[in-house]
C-alpha cells in the first residue's frame, strides 16, 4: 500500500487521517495528565471523592484547559484534582492501562510514560515502592496487549525535599529494567532551580538510569545549561528557549541532546503566545534534534496526531520534517542500543509506504 503524498492533502480531514495512520513515537507524556474524564468520574463515584460536578461537560474546566488565560501555574493547578484519584491499586493500574491503550489507539508504537510516585502515593499514603510496582505491572501487561512498547520514567517534583528525590532515585535503581528506564525533574522551574538535585541525579546516571529534565520552558536557555551541567540531562523536556542562546544550541549539537517539544502545552502554559511564533521550525532548521509530544493529553484534550497536524498547519513543518522527528525520537529513546536498532528497522518498515519517508529517516 502506498500512502498519498501529503503535498496533495489539502483539506484538514486528509491531513488528520495521515497523522492518525502514521506510526508515531511519544517521549514526553505524563501519566497524571492522561486520565480520561469519564474514568475520573467513575473513580470518584466508586471511592466517594467529591467532585465539583459529575457531569463531563461541567467537570471539564476543572481538569482541562478550556477558555483559561494561558498561564503556567494555572496549567499545573489542573493536576490537583486529577491526583486525588489514585485511591487504590486498581485505580492506579486502570489509569496506567488506559493511558497506554489511548496511545496505542492513536498509533503510537513506542511510548515513554512518566509519573510522579509521590503524587500517586499521596492520596492513601501508599509506600512509593508499592505504587511503582503497580505501575510497572500494569504497564507490562498493557504493552503486551496493546502492542505499544512502553517505557516508564520516574518524575521528581522540583518542590520536593531532597530526601524524597533520593528515595525516588533509589526506587528507580532497584526497579531499573526493561520498563523503568529513567528519571525526570518537573514542576516550578522559576522558583526551584535544578542544582539542588545534583547528587541524586548523578547517582541515578551512574547506576544506568537515563535522565530527562523539564527546562527552557518557563525559564530561559540558562536553565537548559543547568539541567545538562548539574543533572546530566540527556534529553530536555520542552527546551524550546534554547533558541535564545547559540551556545546552548551548540551544546545540544555536541551532546546529541533531543528536545521533547509539546506545542499545544506551550501555548496553554503561556510560554509561547501563539503557534505562528512557536520556535519549533527554527529549532529544526538549526538542526536541533526536535521530537513532537503531547505532555498532558487529557488536560490539553489532544492526541499526538493533533500535534503532528498542528506542527504542519500552524507552525509550518513539512511532511519530511515530521518523518525526521521520528528518527530523532528513535535515537533519543531510553532503550538499550540493541533494542534501538530493532526500533529503527521497524520504523523503516512502517514508513516504507510513505513516499520519501525512509530516505529522510535515514539521512545522516
Ligand atoms: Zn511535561
Amino acid at each position: 500500500m502506498k500512502v498519498q503524498d501529503m503535498t496533495k492533502l489539502t483539506d484538514h480531514e486528509s491531513l488528520y487521517q495521515w497523522a492518525r495512520q502514521l506510526p508515531k513515537i511519544e517521549l514526553h507524556r505524563h501519566l497524571e495528565g492522561s486520565l480520561r474524564l469519564h474514568t475520573l468520574t467513575e473513580l470518584a463515584r466508586e471511592h466517594g471523592i467529591a467532585l465539583p460536578s459529575y457531569d463531563l461537560e461541567q467537570l471539564r474546566p476543572y481538569v482541562q484547559i478550556t477558555d483559561d488565560p494561558p498561564d503556567f501555574h494555572h496549567f499545573l493547578s489542573k493536576f490537583r484534582l486529577l491526583r486525588r484519584m489514585y485511591t487504590s491499586k486498581e485505580a492506579v493500574q486502570r489509569v496506567v492501562r488506559e493511558a497506554i491503550f489511548d496511545a496505542a489507539q492513536d498509533n503510537v508504537r513506542y511510548l515513554e510514560l512518566r509519573f510522579n510516585p509521590v503524587a500517586l502515593s499521596r492520596a492513601q499514603n501508599f509506600p512509593m515502592n508499592d505504587v511503582v510496582e503497580w505501575v510497572e505491572e500494569a504497564a507490562s501487561l498493557a504493552q503486551e496487549e496493546s502492542g505499544t512498547r512502553t517505557c516508564l520514567i520516574l518524575q521528581i517534583g522540583r518542590d520536593e525535599p531532597l530526601e524524597i528525590a533520593s528515595e525516588i532515585v533509589e526506587i528507580g535503581i532497584a526497579h531499573h529494567g526493561p520498563l523503568i528506564r529513567g528519571l525526570d525533574l518537573a514542576g516550578d522551574e522559576v522558583n526551584y532551580p535544578p542544582a539542588r538535585f545534583e547528587a541524586p541525579f548523578q547517582r541515578g546516571l551512574a547506576a544506568g538510569l537515563h535522565v530527562t529534565v523539564h527546562a527552557g520552558e518557563a525559564c530561559g536557555a540558562q536553565s537548559i545549561l543547568d539541567a545538562i551541567t548539574y543533572l546530566g540531562a540527556e534529553r530536555i523536556g520542552h527546551g524550546i528557549r534554547a533558541v535564545e542562546n547559540s551556545n546552548v544550541i551548540s551544546l545540544l549539537h555536541e551532546r546529541k541532546i533531543a528536545l521533547e517539544v509539546c506545542p499545544t502545552s506551550n501555548i496553554q502554559t503561556g510560554v509561547v503566545q501563539n503557534l505562528s511564533l512557536h520556535p519549533l521550525a527554527d529549532l529544526f532548521n538549526l538542526r536541533v534534534r526536535v521530537t513532537l509530544n503531547t505532555d498532558d493529553p487529557s488536560i490539553s484534550d489532544i492526541v499526538l496526531s493533533d500535534e503532528y497536524v498542528t506542527a504542519i498547519r500552524e507552525i509550518g513543518l513539512t511532511q519530511a520534517q515530521i518523518y525526521r522527528t521520528l528518527r530523532y525520537a528513535v535515537d533519543a529513546a531510553f532503550i538499550p542500543e540493541e533494542e534501538r536498532e530493532t526500533l529503527r528497522q521497524n520504523f523503516r518498515r512502517w514508513l516504507a509506504p510513505y513516499p520519501g519517508a525512509v530516505a529522510v529517516f535515514d539521512q545522516p
